[in-house]
């Protein structure tokens, strides 16, 4: 039987749609010119990043001043934190606020700013995964001079309340920076009624290509530069633009804002049919709200298993799937996000993430449905650990 690919690792990355690479090929063929030349070529790289930037502003509802490309989101994360507290030290304020479970992008520079004479809150998490915002004000502190809080988790899909971690940040005036990267697309986004100042996406989260991102920065925040070099980005970003990449990074935001609810009820659907069934599997648990959650994400942890294997057997039949973060596996570690939300080492380490696109269908779901109960067995069988799961004995005391 000719194997078909199931692809449900959209959290880590998305295939470019046919939409994204016709629109950006005319400028990795005959448009290749630089956007910062006098002639016709030159000059149409330079429109043509002109009018992405309008459309990637108006997905956000932002204006067309406010948006900078990058080279993706941990560019954005990197320029929004690093920058902000560059800023905040010239005036005394060396105190940044975010939480236990953001994105490695912003977790790593975090830790960079406290090598450096910061200091740096981590608010918990309460364990369905979602941020307090009365946790937020009261980690603000008059020398607080960014605090920054990721939109919808990458790994568990928890949206967090960021209209009213917003509300309070411009009441403290503090500055406000989302890493939006994982909720562009799936959920509705509106930079000015959220009061948020700062924000990072990518493209190769929404089906275009990897290397490119955005951020938003609200009028009148003005940070120092992340890049120096030449006058690309307003004099604020460096470096010979990415014209296909900018070009494919608008189509693509274009395309998932089109209309999100549809996409919402199509892939929430498909999402709770996974989450019904394979929580049926004995000493399984959902990671995650079930409500408060991208309509794409589905994350369980099975007892008395090993997360590698688990994606490994799934690979063999197909499915490419993910256990904690990309960006982790091949560590040994257990996900900082599922251990946040209170997950012992051991069950942590036996999670799977499935995250879904508008190109998943139903048979997709009913093959994952039939694989992994399957599999799983397969698996605890051979497993000293579930061995002595079944004896009751506490695996996680030693
Ligand atoms: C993927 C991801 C990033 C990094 O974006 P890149 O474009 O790969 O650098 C940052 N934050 C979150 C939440 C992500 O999922």
């Amino acid at each position: 039987m000719d194997k078909r690919l199931i692809y449900v690792d959209n959290a880590a990355t998305t295939k470019i749609s046919k939409p994204v690479l016709d629109a950006m090929m005319p400028y990795l063929t005959d448009g290749f010119g630089n956007a910062s030349s006098i002639y016709s070529i030159g000059m149409n790289s330079a429109r043509a990043i002109l009018k992405a930037r309008e459309t990637v502003a108006k997905a956000l509802g932002a204006k067309t001043s406010e948006i900078y490309f990058t080279s993706g989101g941990s560019e954005a994360d990197n320029w929004a934190i690093k920058c902000a507290a560059d800023a905040g030290a010239g005036r005394g304020k060396k105190h940044i606020v975010t939480t236990v479970f953001e994105h490695h992008a912003v977790l790593h520079t975090c830790e960079y700013l406290e090598k450096h004479g910061f200091e740096v809150t981590y608010v918990p998490v309460d364990e369905m995964g979602l941020v307090h915002p009365e946790d937020i004000e009261k980690a603000i502190r008059d020398d607080t001079c960014l605090v920054t809080v990721m939109f919808a988790n990458n790994e568990i899909g928890t949206i967090q309340p960021i209209p009213e971690i917003g509300e309070i940040c411009r009441r403290k005036k503090v500055l406000f920076h989302t890493d939006a990267v994982q909720a562009v697309g799936n959920v509705e986004i509106d930079v000015a009624a959220m009061n948020i100042d700062l924000l990072s996406l990518s493209g190769h989260k929404i089906h275009a290509p990897k290397g490119v991102g955005a951020m938003y920065m609200r009028t009148g925040v003005n940070l120092p530069n992340l890049i120096h070099g030449g006058a690309q980005e307003r004099s604020k970003r460096a470096g010979t633009e990415n014209v296909a990449g900018i070009v494919a990074l608008a189509k693509a935001i274009e395309e998932a804002v089109k209309d999100i609810p549809a996409k919402q009820a199509k892939l929430s659907k498909m999402r709770d049919r996974l989450i019904n069934e394979l929580t049926k599997i004995p000493e399984s648990r959902l990671n995650g709200d079930p409500k408060k959650r991208l309509c794409g994400n589905v994350n369980i942890s099975f007892r008395g298993i090993e997360g590698e294997s688990l994606l490994l057997s799934l690979d063999l039949e197909g499915i490419c799937a993910s256990s904690g973060s990309a960006c982790t596996s091949g560590s040994l570690d257990p996900s900082h996000v599922l251990l946040a939300i209170g997950l012992p080492h051991s069950t942590a380490h036996g999670s799977l993430r499935i995250t879904l696109s508008e190109d998943n269908t139903d048979e997709d779901i009913d093959a994952i449905c039939e694989a992994v109960p399957r599999v799983v067995e397969k698996l605890r069988a051979m497993s000293p650990l579930w061995e002595r799961i079944l004896r009751d004995e506490d695996i996680d005391a030693e």
